[in-house]
């Protein structure tokens, strides 16, 4: 493929090898970091290696898929830009050290201070009075996490997102950055591909209601499951939070002042989210009735055994 840019898309496994070199990684981050294209010589600076040859042998080797070489000089093309995002969210090769803390936000439930830590991938939340709300394991595969006491939940987020932030601004970041996710899940939208998401609701036929049940592992007698059917995301949530793309739901939010993407409603957000009634109506097929209150107003929404919305009543 070198030097020509007209060549076929590479294959996963060839894209990949390219990659395995650390001058070629260095030349991506290189460019990534330039406002604009840059000359061979301005690129070749900017790098700790002296010797031209040797440069203009891995140039060579990223040009065509993940450099281009225009008239004002080299740039990233678009796969080039994908592995600097990926590189630069930290989500490869980073483990950022944000151990269980204390936060100002409160435990939808008691009211407790709630706390927080990174953890694989994700910022976890826990309460330390409350029971579990979900056990730790679940939805994780051929992990030998036992329960955690007070554990509330995950929230999926980069480890370039506790960079720079206080404890308390971590938490609303992921909880906002995972609100994103679920309103593009509940479009049918992969947030990490943009593929088509398969969603599914489970419900337990014989829940139990104080804590985590023994049957589910879960708080929630109804839990909506989805799945990309092209990438790996998966997510499991509370069902009413896969609705959340619903202009029903979404209008019953806003006009009660909870607005799901400001920081400043997270708490009664959570608390929105935590507190519902949920009524399996039949289980083959699933029906399911689940009733959200704020302030005194209630939401009635009738789900199907895909998650999807068929009734509302107020
Ligand atoms: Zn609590
Ligand atoms: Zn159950
Ligand atoms: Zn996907």
């Amino acid at each position: 493929m070198n030097g020509d840019e007209s060549s076929d898309r590479l294959s996963p496994d060839d894209a990949f090898a390219v990659l395995g070199n650390e001058v070629r990684v260095r030349i991506l981050r290189t460019l990534g970091d330039a406002a604009e294209p840059l000359a061979f010589s301005e690129l070749y600076d900017r790098l700790p290696i002296d010797d031209t040859s040797r440069f203009n042998y891995h140039l060579g080797e990223l040009r065509g898929h993940f450099v281009r070489k225009g008239d004002s000089g080299y740039a990233l093309d678009h796969p080039g830009r994908r592995v600097v995002e990926a590189i630069r969210s930290g989500a490869v090769t980073d483990d950022p050290d944000l151990e269980r803390t204390s936060i100002d936000d409160r435990c939808p439930t008691c009211d407790e201070r709630l706390e927080i830590r990174w953890h694989d991938g994700s910022v976890e939340v826990f309460c330390s009075r409350c029971e579990s709300r979900w056990e730790r394991s679940s939805s994780r595969v051929d992990t030998a996490e036992g329960p955690e006491s007070g554990y509330l939940g995950r929230l999926p987020f980069p480890p370039a997102g506790i960079r720079d932030r206080e404890a308390e601004e971590v938490f609303r970041a992921a909880h906002a950055w995972t609100i994103v996710e679920l309103l593009a899940v509940g479009a049918g939208i992969c947030p990490r591909c943009a593929a088509t998401v398969e969603t599914e609701l489970d419900a337990c036929s014989d829940h139990e209601d104080d804590g985590i049940c023994s049957n589910c592992r879960s708080s929630f007698a109804v839990v909506l499951t989805a799945s990309c059917t092209n990438c790996l995301y998966h997510v499991g949530s509370a069902a009413a939070l896969g609705l959340l793309s619903s202009p029903a739901l979404l209008g019953f939010m806003l006009d009660h002042d909870v607005d799901p993407l400001s920081p400043r409603s997270v708490c009664r957000l959570d608390r929105f989210f935590s507190g519902y009634d949920e009524t399996i109506r039949s289980l083959d097929p699933l029906r399911v009735v689940l009733t959200l209150s704020l302030d005194g107003d209630e939401l009635t929404l009738h789900v199907d055994e895909n998650g999807d919305l068929v009734d509302v009543s107020s």
